[in-house]
């Protein structure tokens, strides 16, 4: 009976062979490159007048600057945000959903103004609620990323 005389590791080795430490830094700079592909495609450095013009966002600001005066498909018109594709729509909705949750609640959307320019008002309870009630469709409180397209293409 032929007897094997290598320790297990060894047979081990020449089955699958190990990666080699060339093959390991491959592995490791590809990760790290896609990684920062992801950082890049994520809206941590990136400000919302990268995908709308700064002077839309301006007008349309300046159109519901007194309380009471936000008028949700005005001010999707005005910041251009209608014209955009639904995937684009849905990009500004991540980048308004800045604690990633996947949904803007109420008590983020008061705040809606501002993810545009800091400077800009909170919005009034009413407001908040009736861009609520403009974009909630299934009624859970919550506005997700497709309820946000919908509304901003209704
Ligand atoms: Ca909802």
């Amino acid at each position: 009976m032929p007897v094997n005389n290598k320790p297990w590791g060894l047979r081990v080795n020449m089955t699958y062979p190990v990666p080699t430490f060339q093959k390991l830094l491959f592995w490791e700079r590809r990760w790290t490159t896609s990684k920062q592909a992801q950082e890049t495609r994520s809206w941590g450095k990136m400000s919302i007048t990268d995908v709308l013009s700064a002077d839309d966002i301006a007008a349309a600001l300046q159109e519901c600057q007194d309380p009471d005066t936000f008028e949700p498909q005005k001010f999707f018109q005005t910041s251009g945000l209608s014209k955009m594709s639904a995937s684009q729509v849905k990009d500004v909705f991540r980048f308004i959903d800045n604690d990633q949750s996947g949904y803007l609640d109420e008590e983020e959307l008061k705040f809606f103004l501002q993810k545009f320019e800091s400077s800009a008002r909170e919005l009034t309870e009413s407001e908040t609620k009736s861009l609520m009630a403009a974009a909630d469709n299934d009624g859970d409180g919550k506005i997700g990323a497709d309820e946000f397209q919908e509304m901003v293409h209704s």
